[in-house]
């Protein structure tokens, strides 16, 4: 048995050991065909069908209706926060965003250089420790689209209401709560999710679309419109074939689990445990974000000083717990506990959490 512990990494992130253990051995020969996951041709009949079905799974696991497309991009998420205004954003047009952290600062950037923008909302202000209500979103005239950010990975806040944006079109970046719980996808033209939060490795970024939002677009570099990649099912040039594959193992991984429903509540679980670890301890524990906004996937907070954070993420390191240390715009901690991450380890956090304010506190 190979040693592993507890991964609290933002992302890349913890991967299912069952998935893992399935594509290792598939390296030196996918099923019988002789040939490994790494060595086969994207066009050969084996790669086909394994795009086929996370695609099928992708659509019955969201609940997909039709006329939405799914692609599977290179780039990242970032390379959509400029693909997005490129081929969606029209001259003359405005494009409305709701700025929740630095992510979602980045997308507003890119559009900037891209077309006109204004921002709907913004709660920057206030050390973004929760997203925006509906009723503070102020939306211009006739927004070209509405760009939102589910999960702010790195503030640890998340939306629990879907955002209002009274049927105008509506663009998510859901990378970091991406397959973490049931949405009303028919409320979005457009969702994007770098896959190695939740639901992959790094390398490829899944793509939900309406299909009228592909249109023809001869001005733009061939790889950066929709329409390319819609018309090609993904397949126009190389795409990341060993990216896609895992992916498509853990897709089979989210419906063996019982599908969404099933991974919120899993979610639901072991993020209270961590919260009620903090809450136990008001003034040793500051978490980041406010109660109505804190994020499922990614639980941020602070200790009394610098020096106790250090020491924390040091003696976690030392008790089998790694990737706590938070996003240098932030400081303190950051647990980042995605699908795959078990109820176990978040439950030996929260174990550590009361016995380190008995040492040290
Ligand atoms: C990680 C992350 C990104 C950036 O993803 P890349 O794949 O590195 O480009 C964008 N948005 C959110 C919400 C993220 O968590």
């Amino acid at each position: 048995m190979v040693h592993r512990i507890y991964n609290f990494s933002p992302g890349p992130a913890v991967l299912p050991e069952e998935v893992l253990q399935e594509a290792r051995d598939n390296l030196l020969s996918l099923g019988g065909l002789g040939i490994g996951i790494l060595e086969i041709s994207h066009r050969s009949r084996e790669f086909e069908a394994i795009l086929g079905e996370a695609t099928q799974n992708l659509r019955q696991l969201l609940g997909l209706p039709a006329g939405y497309q799914v692609l599977f991009l290179p780039g990242g998420a970032t390379l959509q926060f400029s693909m997005v205004p490129m081929n969606l954003l029209p001259p003359g047009r405005t494009a409305d965003y709701v700025v929740t952290g630095e992510w979602s600062k980045k997308a507003l950037a890119e559009a900037r250089r891209l077309g006109l923008v204004h921002v709907a909302a913004t709660t920057e202000g206030e050390m973004f420790r929760r997203v925006p209500r509906n009723e503070e979103l102020r939306l211009s005239d006739d927004p070209a689209y509405v760009h939102t950010t589910s999960n702010n990975t790195i503030y640890g806040t998340q939306w629990h209401w879907e955002p209002e944006v009274g049927g105008r079109l509506l663009v998510c970046d859901m990378s970091s709560d991406f397959l973490s719980r049931p949405i009303e996808i028919a409320r979005y033209g457009l969702i994007y999710a770098g896959a190695q939060k939740n639901a992959g490795p790094a390398g490829v970024t899944v793509v939900i679309l309406r299909e009228e939002l592909a249109q023809p677009r001869p001005d733009l570099p061939v790889l950066l419109s929709y329409r390319t990649h819609v018309e090609a099912g993904s397949l126009y040039n190389t795409p990341p074939v060993f990216a896609i594959y895992v992916v498509h193992l853990v897709l089979r991984w989210l419906l063996r689990q019982g599908g969404l429903a099933a991974m919120a509540e899993h979610n639901r679980k072991k993020a209270a445990l961590i919260y009620e670890a903090i809450d136990a301890h008001p003034g040793f524990y500051r978490g980041h974000a406010q109660p109505d906004s804190r994020s499922l996937m990614n639980i941020t907070f602070r200790l009394p000083t610098p020096e106790l954070e250090d020491r924390f993420v040091r003696e976690a390191r030392a008790a089998g717990m790694d990737g706590l240390k938070g996003h240098r715009s932030v400081g303190g901690l950051r647990a980042s506990v995605y699908n795959a991450f078990p109820l176990e380890g978040a439950r030996a956090l929260a174990d550590f959490m009361h016995e380190f304010v008995r040492r040290a506190g």
